[in-house]
């Protein structure tokens, strides 16, 4: 379990800002929704913690560590994304435990996290199927499989849903819910969608344009909205 502090971030691609005068604390085992419309910086900013980008200025901090020169890694976060890949001609197992191999995890205790791991996500039986043998919903396991067995203490999700059918992504929604509640993990969740992030979040960053809006509890933003661009995105009635 980790907070994640974002100190003064900014993100500069060439001459364009795309992240500004970015504060954010993200508690320690809460599940922190980013939300706002196509190219506000959200994956940006996921990557930004994750240290697939480097900011442009600002500190980041996770366990109250500054991790601006620590690789990614090593900074004990795995991101799942929308567009996962699975190796296609390895087995459910196989792709599971890739990472674990390659770490050097001895072959009985790979197993035990690995069964584990299977179980809680509901994969048990598909451990010897390769991807192309699986569902939408199966696959999108597997990608959150292989993120947990790294047992990060940080949990990043860019938009994993948005592939699967409405039914699905419902019925997931609800999983990860559960998931989180058992890992007590911090899991940082990006959507485009409101109601996404209304029924999914504890804590819920509205963002657009690379500046945050307003960062509360739902039912503050429901009911108190910081601003026009907030309660229009949320869907206060009138
Ligand atoms: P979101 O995930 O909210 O849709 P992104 O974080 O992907 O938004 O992008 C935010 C802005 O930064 C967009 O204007 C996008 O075009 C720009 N951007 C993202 N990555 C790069 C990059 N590697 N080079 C240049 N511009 C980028
Ligand atoms: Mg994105």
């Amino acid at each position: 379990m980790a907070k994640i502090e974002l100190l003064g971030i900014e993100k500069t691609f060439k001459d364009e800002t795309v992240i500004r005068n970015l504060n954010l604390t993200i508690r320690d085992g809460s599940f922190t929704v980013l939300v706002g419309p196509s190219g506000c910086g959200k994956s940006t900013t996921l990557r930004m913690i994750a240290g697939l980008e480097k900011q442009t200025a600002g500190e980041i901090r996770i366990g109250g560590t500054c991790v601006n020169d620590v690789p990614p890694g090593k900074r004990n976060v795995a991101m799942v994304f929308q567009n996962y890949a699975l190796y296609p001609t390895m087995t459910v197992r196989g792709n599971i435990e890739f990472g674990l191999k390659n770490r050097g995890m001895p072959g009985k205790e790979r197993q035990s996290l690995v069964h584990d791991i299977s179980e809680i996500v509901g994969l048990a039986p598909y451990l010897d199927k390769k991807p192309q043998q699986l569902s939408g919903g199966q696959r999108q396991r597997v990608a959150l499989a292989r993120a947990m067995v790294k047992q990060p203490q940080v949990f990043i999700l860019d938009e994993p849903l948005s592939n699967l059918d409405a039914k699905l992504r419902n019925q997931m929604r609800t999983e990860l819910i559960q998931l989180h509640k058992r890992l007590g993990t911090t899991f940082v969740y990006v959507t485009h969608d409101q109601v996404e992030a209304m029924s999914m979040g504890d804590e819920i960053v509205v963002m657009d344009k690379g500046v945050i809006q307003q960062a509360d509890i739902p039912s503050k933003l429901y009911h108190d909205p910081a601003n026009l661009f907030t309660a229009q995105f949320i869907g206060t009635p009138a």
